[in-house]
């Protein structure tokens, strides 16, 4: 998910529509915006993409100079609207709203205590339980009641929230999704999960959150904090440099870009194809690590596939019956640069098989004579628990296939992947104790691990 607020500014709910805008790669089920006048809060949400939700009229609804937004993907938690963010609540002490990147891995038991005491939920989301916990406390001020929601809470949340005269954001102390604060030149903070969004409202880049630090804005003054026990080691997710994040982001320190074209760098070296004839990218995911290869090894690098602009990313729409044809509508093969050539085809993951196999034959088919499918991440063997939507372990082909018998099914003459130590080496990070790598590695960071497909079963 991707989420966007600021405060300060007359275009309060302008500004969000834009940022989010900018953060439509990170979820495009369903959007949403809440804005505060300093006395009401006002909602929008909607299933669909941002820019076809927020039409002039419905931003004029949502009048003020604080706002935050959300764009969703689900986890298995159901992509319906009722799930949509951000949530929007009132109770005993007024009206507030929150905007949640990552997941609850305790969810599910918090869940089921808070409904044995009567707690009535209202969606299948996790990011509720934070809400309840958050009503129910008896603290005296809003920022003690939600340090100590949150205390309760484990796993991976960037977390906005808005009340009538507030923006607050939090980052867990593992650090697992990025936020970073910026400032626009009239003096109005902004709060985003990828500088990307920062960039495009002109907003200056202040800086990352810290991994467990929480920052209030209350009438232009910013205060930063940091009320919960330090993680025993950072878990910066990984995944967001090999494929999730935006290229042009400056994330957790580091370009992605530069990150994803090392990872091809590091891959040339690893795995070479020295008979190749040309080096092309899976776009746009694969595109950086393609460059990347092709500078090590000399290979030229050409375009050989062609992205459509008028799909999007086919693991976002959940359905299995869609995302069986998604690959041809996305990608079609260039003949012409194909024909007669030894290829090599760079992408950032293989998670179910079932794209790069249709990728492979697509080459084929276009008259590459041999193809040599180069994987920039090592094989994805664990599901991830800390907000990225990769499948069950059974779905995962390299969970249960060695890389012989996943080039055999995706028809490759050779396959290489990137190692684990290659992948810390491309982020600066080689001991890998600074990142989350346990989609690759399983080596999870939090002793529970649960998703919204669990607490939704409840
Ligand atoms: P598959 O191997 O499952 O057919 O598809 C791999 C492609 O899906 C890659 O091109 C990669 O860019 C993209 N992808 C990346 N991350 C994810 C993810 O978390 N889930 C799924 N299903 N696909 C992803
Ligand atoms: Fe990121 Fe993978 Fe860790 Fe999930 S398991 S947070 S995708 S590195
Ligand atoms: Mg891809």
């Amino acid at each position: 998910c991707g989420i966007f607020g600021i405060t300060g500014h007359g275009e309060a709910s302008n500004l969000t529509y834009l940022g989010l805008h900018a953060l439509q790669h990170r979820g495009q089920e369903s959007a949403g915006i809440v804005s505060s006048d300093g006395h009401i809060l006002r909602a929008h949400r909607q299933m669909g993409l941002v820019a076809d939700i927020f039409t002039a009229p419905v931003i004029e609804g949502l009048p003020g100079d604080a706002a935050i937004g959300h764009v969703r993907y689900s986890t298995a938690g159901g992509s319906q609207l009722k799930n949509a963010q951000p949530l929007f609540v009132a109770y005993a002490g007024g009206q507030f709203s929150i905007a949640h990147n990552g997941n609850i891995v305790n969810a599910a038991e918090l869940k089921a205590s808070l409904e044995s005491e009567g707690a009535l939920f209202q969606s299948d989301a996790d990011t509720e339980v934070v809400m309840h916990l958050l009503a129910r406390s008896k603290q005296p001020t809003f920022e003690a009641k939600l340090v100590e929601a949150l205390r309760k809470v484990e796993g991976a949340y960037s977390i906005l929230l808005l009340t009538e005269d507030k923006l607050i954001a939090v980052r867990d102390p593992h650090g697992f999704r990025p936020l970073v604060l910026g400032k626009m030149k009239e003096g109005a903070y902004v709060v985003a999960s990828e500088t990307t969004a920062l960039d495009l409202i002109e907003a200056e880049v202040v800086r990352e959150l810290e991994p467990g630090e929480l920052v209030v804005i209350e009438n232009g003054v910013l205060r930063a904090s940091m009320p919960f026990k330090p993680a025993p080691r950072l878990g910066r997710c990984i995944f967001e440099h090999v494929y999730f994040a935006k290229p042009d982001s400056v994330l957790f320190g580091t370009s992605v870009y530069e990150v994803r074209k090392r990872l091809g760098m590091q891959l040339a070296r690893e795995q070479p194809a020295p008979d190749a004839d040309l080096v092309i990218a899976v776009p746009d995911s694969g595109v950086p690590a393609a460059i990347g290869f092709s500078q090590t090894s000399g290979i030229p690098y050409d375009v050989g596939l062609i992205r459509s602009h008028y799909v999007g990313r086919t693991f976002i729409e959940p359905q299995q019956s869609i995302r069986h044809f998604g690959v041809k509508l996305k990608l079609s093969a260039v003949r012409s640069v194909l024909k007669g050539k030894r290829v090599v085809v760079v992408d950032d993951s293989i998670v179910r098989g079932t794209t790069s196999r249709k990728i492979v034959k697509m080459l084929k088919a276009a008259g590459a004579v041999s193809v040599h499918l180069r994987i920039s991440s090592p094989p994805t063997q664990w599901p991830c628990y800390y907000g990225i939507d990769t499948p069950s372990r059974t779905e995962l082909i390299a969970a249960s296939h060695s890389t012989e018998e996943i080039a055999k099914y995706v028809t490759a003459d050779s396959l290489g992947y990137l190692s684990l130590e290659g992948l810390g080496a491309a982020v600066e990070d080689p001991k890998r104790n600074t990142y989350c790598t346990a989609c690759f590695s399983g080596q999870y960071l939090t002793e529970k691990l649960s998703r919204d497909s669990d607490v939704a079963k409840l």
